[in-house]
């Protein structure tokens, strides 16, 4: 009997990871991707250089034993390293966990990219092609169109402009812009699709390494300037140096639309930013070159057509990015169809329902915990008041193991699904705001007591 063929759109994280498990459980597997291959040099433009990765995402390293290869340039970041407003202010460090062990992960895009790719091509029975951008899905044959790239077309003059590959199930990592989505909304009459972006934009900037390869801040940390409605993070990277993320609003009396000038930027970044201009020589160029990125939250239903076709990461739940979560999301995505395709190994359209209602309220749960997160890290992050909870947390975590988890410490730090995770810290934070009206309760009723006696 000929094995199963599936193909997959999109190789970025998680197509190359979800190749690799294809692979491994003896599916014959075709990875389209309309980049070239990373390998040759090709900048992943228009995200991020890098990101973050913690305990969902490593373990859907570790269980294809990738982990150790993956994270070998990796940094750890052990918390937020905070730069209040106004020259001269503290910096102060605010750990993500009671245990300083627990850390997220400072990791390079294109690298990681290239260990899953490698990982899915070591088995035979999986192949990559670059530079195939699919156009659409025929979803009731499974058979995916695609243009090649002008590059592609250029050295095969046999190539005849446009290429279909057929499976028995295609399965869309394209990404949040998915072609293989926009064929599912076209074709399922009663298809769910809501998108919506931020009023903020976000702009990649550096700072260089020091003398000798040296990172001119704190190395294990993730950098943080909160200026209530806005903020920029610099993420560490292996060569010393820092790649900032400044997040804006694109319109507004200051915004990216009304910034324009090198002056403009000199003065916005000295009046907000003045301890990381000096450690920004590139600041003006890099303002002006680099593209201004937006910020979508994509949520659709269902996620598959049958036992035909499929939708896996950003395809199927783009989130912004403030928890760090969405490739974790979508590595912890591979694990669980890899589990659902193991569970009923006969029946794929169980596998992919089951797939769907194991993810779906976990990926809405996690788009509003991001949303949320980006109010927190722009506007909270440096308040007394938040800074006392956050050790607040800590100390009812270290009192109370097992039983007390914070919710950062949960999504990040657990596999606990996100749902929970954000159903649990609602009710642990109404416990805990109650416990403390009451103790203010009982302390102003005894001192009224005693002052009255
Ligand atoms: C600024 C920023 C910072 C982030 N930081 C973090 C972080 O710290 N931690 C975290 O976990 N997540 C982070 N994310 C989110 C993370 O980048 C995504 O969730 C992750 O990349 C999703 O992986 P994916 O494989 O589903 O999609 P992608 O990585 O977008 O890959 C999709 C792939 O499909 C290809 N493709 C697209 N269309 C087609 C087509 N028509 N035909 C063929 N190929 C196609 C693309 O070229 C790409 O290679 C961040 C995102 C942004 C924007």
């Amino acid at each position: 009997m000929p094995r199963t063929k599936f193909v997959l759109i999109g190789s970025g994280l998680a197509g190359g990871l979800l190749a690799a498990y294809l692979g491994r459980r003896g599916y014959d597997v075709d990875l389209y991707e309309r980049r070239a291959d990373p390998r040759e040099g090709n900048i992943v433009g228009g995200r991020s250089i890098n990101l973050a990765i913690s305990t969902r995402g490593i373990h859907a390293l570790e269980e294809i034993g990738i982990a150790d290869e993956a994270l070998q340039h990796a940094i750890p970041m052990r918390g937020r390293m905070i730069h209040p407003a106004g020259a001269g202010a503290r910096i102060i460090f605010s750990p993500y966990d009671v245990d300083p062990k627990k850390c997220i992960n400072s990791i390079g895009r294109a690298a990681l990219n290239t260990t899953v790719i490698e990982a899915a091509q070591r088995y035979s029975n999986v192949r990559v092609y670059f530079n195939h951008k699919c156009t659409d899905v025929d979803l009731d044959s499974a058979t995916a169109h695609f243009v090649p790239s002008a590059v592609e077309a250029a050295v095969s003059a046999a190539n005849p402009g446009v290429i279909e590959a057929r499976g028995d199930a295609v399965i869309g990592v394209d990404g949040a812009f998915s072609a293989v989505r926009q064929s599912m909304q076209l074709k399922i009459g009663k298809f769910q699709y809501d998108e919506s972006y931020l009023a903020h934009g976000y702009k990649e900037l550096t700072i260089p390494p020091g003398p000798g390869g040296a990172w001119r801040m704190e190395k294990n940390a993730l950098h943080i300037w909160p200026r209530k409605s806005f903020m920029m993070i610099a993420l560490p990277n292996p060569d010393g140096s820092f790649t900032c993320t400044l997040f804006w609003q694109f319109e507004g009396p200051r915004s990216f639309a009304t910034t324009q000038s090198d002056d403009d930027v000199r003065r916005f970044f000295g009046e907000e930013f003045p301890d990381a201009v000096p450690l920004m020589p590139t600041l003006l160029e890099d303002f002006r070159q680099n593209p201004t990125g937006s910020l979508v939250t994509i949520r659709c239903s269902p996620w598959f057509y049958r036992d035909k076709v499929c939708l896996l990461g950003d395809a199927a739940h783009a989130v912004v990015p403030f928890y760090g979560q969405g490739m974790n999301a979508a590595f912890e995505d591979c694990v669980v169809l890899d589990e659902c395709l193991e569970k009923f190994p006969e029946n794929r359209e169980r596998a992919f329902a089951e797939y769907f209602s194991r993810r779906k309220e976990n990926a809405d749960a996690l788009a509003d915990l991001a949303i949320g997160n980006f109010i927190e890290m722009r506007d909270k992050t440096a308040s007394k008041t938040f800074r006392a909870k956050k050790k607040l947390d800590h100390l009812l975590e270290a009192a109370l193991p097992g039983i007390y988890l914070p919710l950062y410490t949960m999504v990040t730090f657990t596999r606990i699904p996100y749902a929970q995770a954000a159903q649990r810290g609602r009710l642990q934070d109404r416990i805990v705001y109650a416990a403390l009206i009451a103790a203010v309760i009982i302390i102003v009723s005894l001192l009224i007591y005693f002052i009255a006696r």
